[in-house]
């Protein structure tokens, strides 16, 4: 194995077997369309398997950063060295553990578990339809839109530490708050998680999800690679309004700008890098706070 690095070749040897990937572009991985390459990406095919990444990058002293569907990540233009684990098309499964109980895994997509919820009956994950990331960076970010959030269905989550164990947390022990749960301090890797819904007619959930996608398609420039809204919700207003009432509609930094059709979107128009984007979000940043006093801080996860 010549031309790999130390910890790519001692990756290789100990798994055999696991979907392991050298030199992988974020940018392939990440909904911005933006990022380096990575020493080691892994795509583990089950449980057991991600057990075994764990165990042995911990044999290697290299902590992994864990990647959902990449649509709430800036990632460094210089890549990154070590490993990144990717759930996204891996980790899957959705079943039914009970009569209005649904047990999804970690690499699962929130719209195909709505989709999944709203066949069998089940309201309460409608919100999360068009929310493009997977269940275990939504229950992460306790991802939201439309007055709905993980919060507030989320029964509990299965979460393997870094060692390969799993532990059961609560709602109550997974710290929800506005775009924020435990495992941000924790850290940790949500395996699947158990949403706890009610019984609705498949027709009345499936017109809500079509009228929450309208919205979405008529406000937001999903024609474009971005991480969604690029600011968190201040208190005392909304990002969106603040960016807009600034004058920063179209303002840009290199390739990335502020969309003209959402001005809580910061986009991609084409070769923008994260340092683009980084000096983007300050500039707007300081500009929001001069004109309104509120000093904005940003949604998206910067790696
Ligand atoms: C067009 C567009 C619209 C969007 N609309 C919304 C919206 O309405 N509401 C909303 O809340 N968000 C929205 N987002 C942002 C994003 O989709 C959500 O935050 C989503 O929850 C991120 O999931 P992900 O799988 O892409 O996570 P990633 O972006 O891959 O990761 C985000 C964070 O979660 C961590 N993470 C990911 N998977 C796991 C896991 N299995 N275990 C532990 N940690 C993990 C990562 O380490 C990272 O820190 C939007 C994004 C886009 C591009």
């Amino acid at each position: 194995m010549t031309g790999l690095t130390d910890f790519q070749q001692k990756m290789a040897s100990n798994l055999p077997g696991v979907d392991l990937r050298f030199e992988e572009p974020m940018a392939d991985h990440t909904s911005f369309r933006i990022g380096g390459a990575v020493e080691v990406m892994a795509f583990p095919k089950s449980v057991e398997e991600m057990s075994s990444i764990l165990k042995t990058s911990a044999l290697l002293d290299c902590k992994p950063a864990i990647l959902g569907a990449g649509t709430n990540v800036l990632a460094p233009d210089e890549g990154v060295r070590g490993l990144v684990i990717c759930l996204k098309d891996c980790l899957g499964g959705m079943e039914q553990i009970g009569a209005t109980t649904i047990r999804v895994a970690g690499g699962v997509t929130m719209t195909r578990a709505a989709v999944f919820a709203a066949n069998l009956g089940l309201s309460g994950l409608e919100f999360a339809h068009g929310i493009p990331g997977t269940v275990g960076g939504g229950v992460y970010m306790n991802a939201g839109a439309y007055g709905g959030e993980i919060c507030q269905v989320c029964k509990s989550v299965d979460v393997m530490d870094f060692e390969g164990n799993i532990h059961t947390f609560t709602n109550a022990e997974m710290g929800f708050s506005y775009r924020n749960s435990i495992l941000e301090e924790c850290g940790g890797i949500v395996v699947c998680a158990d949403f706890e819904l009610s019984e609705k007619p498949t027709e009345e959930i499936r017109e809500k999800m079509k009228e929450l996608m309208g919205k979405r398609s008529a406000s937001q420039p999903l024609d474009k690679p971005s991480a969604g809204s690029a600011f968190k919700r201040p208190t005392g207003g909304y990002a969106a309004a603040l960016i807009d009432q600034a004058g920063l509609k179209g303002y840009a930094v290199g390739g990335a700008a502020i969309s003209t059709k959402h001005a809580g979107f910061a986009v991609n128009l084409g070769g923008a890098t994260a340092a683009d984007v980084k000096a983007l979000l300050a500039q707007v940043s300081d500009i929001v706070f001069e004109k309104s006093g509120i000093r904005l801080e940003p949604e998206v996860r910067i790696w």
